[in-house]
């Protein structure tokens, strides 16, 4: 069983834009003159793994007359009665109209499920408008860009928890209500693989490059970007608190956030600060990939511990970088003994990439930059729930879960509800009762079969009824 999603709001917001990415035929013709489309069109929508009835309301554009409002009313109310959820989009660049707030009332007054949309967001120009979206009281605005594709993520994030409801009416309704987790359940699966959002000029790739003062951050950093010429935009790094700087990094539109190093960059004559926490925080905070960079002859101080810790809390991907390879001779021992020391002081980063570079020369540059677009990519995976259950009736059979006083524990479900990084919800009985040591066989066991080394993984466990 699945849901029907309308899509509403005025003409040219871009909704059939959308709905055509959604549908990924051209059923609906998208053009830049209003009033292209006409009435209610239906298509049957595909979403990372979610399949969905999805209902594009255009039709109300060529009323030029006083009769607009009434239309607008009539169309919007057929599709609010024909869906499950609305998508009420909005066109940030524009911000809010008179218009959208009639169409906020109508929603808010039929009480449906209403998902909002500040569409046209690819660019800085929308931020007032996704601002003021907030005002219309309908809860946090999605940043979308239908023509670029940015935003589907927490689109999907917002569409999961609905759809699983009505797999769940399925159940509920079906003639055997008894779930377990038998193979069958999951015959009719399409493997689709989701698409990774891959960032672009409008979205670059955020990474912080974090670590102690003097472990060569800013020499890393001029050493990118004097293999890189094209160095563009107003922050590039040269005013006084510049914190980020754009680059193309080996053809990869980046953002990388730095605060010391880039004020040494821009020789301002001031003192090295020592990396601050909140310093830190701050770069952790706007990143998606953070690179902790350690000096060889001192790895794993407090300092970078903390921050590294503060990354993989912050759900961040982690890379450890150990700079000023070019002065360590015996190498090979050298890095035997750093992966020890990895593992024994950062067990939370299991997996994550441990990388030697030299600034100075820029040996290991490429080796870096390939071990963040990794990171970035398993950061960003979505498995699909079939895959997913399939696996977790192996891992069921492979070591049963407990039965604290007496009382298996079952695992009935799973499912990833979020990604970057990746989320997972498991529906079980006494979900309180779960040790930790068996959420941590699941999420190594994830990390295994889904190659999905060193990012942080979530699980959430969560009762049924
Ligand atoms: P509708 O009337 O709401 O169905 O709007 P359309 O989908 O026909 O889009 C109206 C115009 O907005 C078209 O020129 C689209 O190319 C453009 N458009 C749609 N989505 C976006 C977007 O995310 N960003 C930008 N910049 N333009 C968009
Ligand atoms: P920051 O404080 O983290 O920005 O560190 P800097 O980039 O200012 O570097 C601190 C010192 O380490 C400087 O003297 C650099 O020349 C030196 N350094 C940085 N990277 C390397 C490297 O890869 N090899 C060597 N031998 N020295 C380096």
């Amino acid at each position: 069983m699945s849901f029907t999603l309308a899509i509403v709001g005025r003409p040219n917001v871009g909704k059939s834009t959308l709905f055509n990415r959604l549908v990924g035929k051209k059923l609906a013709l998208v053009d830049d003159q209003p009033g292209v489309t006409r009435d209610l069109r239906e298509g049957e929508a595909r979403l990372g793994d979610l399949r969905f009835t999805v209902v594009d309301s255009a039709g109300l554009e060529d009323a030029t007359d006083n009769s607009l409002e009434g239309r607008m009313r009539r169309l919007t109310e057929r599709a609010v009665e024909m869906a499950d959820v609305c998508l009420f989009m909005i066109d940030a660049r524009v911000g809010v109209t008179p218009t959208d707030e009639i169409f906020a009332d109508i929603l808010r007054k039929k009480n449906s499920h209403v998902i909002l949309a500040a569409n046209k967001s690819e660019s800085n120009a929308a931020d007032a408008g996704v601002l003021e979206a907030w005002n219309l009281g309908l809860g946090e605005p999605i940043r979308l860009s239908g023509e670029h594709g940015e935003g589907l993520n927490d689109l999907y994030s917002q569409l999961l928890p609905i759809s699983e409801k009505f797999e769940e009416m399925a159940e509920e309704t079906g003639p055997e209500t008894d779930v377990s987790l038998d193979d069958d359940d999951f015959e009719d699966d399409e493997e689709v693989e989701y698409e990774i959002p891959m960032p672009t000029d409008h979205k670059p790739l955020q990474v912080a490059v974090v670590g102690r003062p003097n472990a060569g951050k800013s020499t890393l950093i001029n050493k990118i970007l004097g293999e890189d010429r094209l160095l563009t935009g107003p922050e590039a790094g040269i005013t006084r608190d510049a914190i980020s700087l754009r680059i193309n990094w080996n053809d990869t539109p980046m953002r990388i956030f730095d605060t010391a190093g880039m004020r040494k960059k821009a020789k301002v004559q001031e003192k090295l600060e020592k990396l601050s926490v909140s310093d830190g925080l701050r770069a952790v905070k706007f990143a998606e990939v953070v690179v902790v960079l350690l000096d060889a002859a001192i790895p794993f101080e407090q300092q970078d511990l903390r921050i590294a810790d503060l990354a993989e809390r912050e759900g961040r991907a982690v890379i450890i970088a150990v700079n000023k390879w070019d002065i360590e001779d015996e190498k090979q021992e050298k890095l035997k003994n750093l992966k020890e020391a990895f593992n024994r002081l950062l067990p939370q980063l299991r997996g994550a990439p441990l990388i030697t570079v030299s600034a100075k020369t820029g040996r290991g540059l490429d080796r870096l930059h390939d071990a963040i677009m990794r990171a970035y990519t398993t950061w960003n995976r979505r498995v699909p729930t079939s895959a997913l259950n399939r696996w977790l009736a192996g891992m069921l059979e492979q070591h049963p879960p407990p039965a604290p006083q007496g009382k298996r524990i079952k695992l009935r479900y799973m499912t990833q509800a979020k990604s970057r990084p990746p989320g997972f919800v498991v529906m079980c009985s006494h979900p309180d009762k779960m040790p930790d040591s068996y959420s941590r066989y699941l999420v190594n066991g994830l990390r295994e079969s889904f190659d999905m080394p060193g990012t942080p993984i979530r699980l959430y466990m969560r009762g049924q009824g």
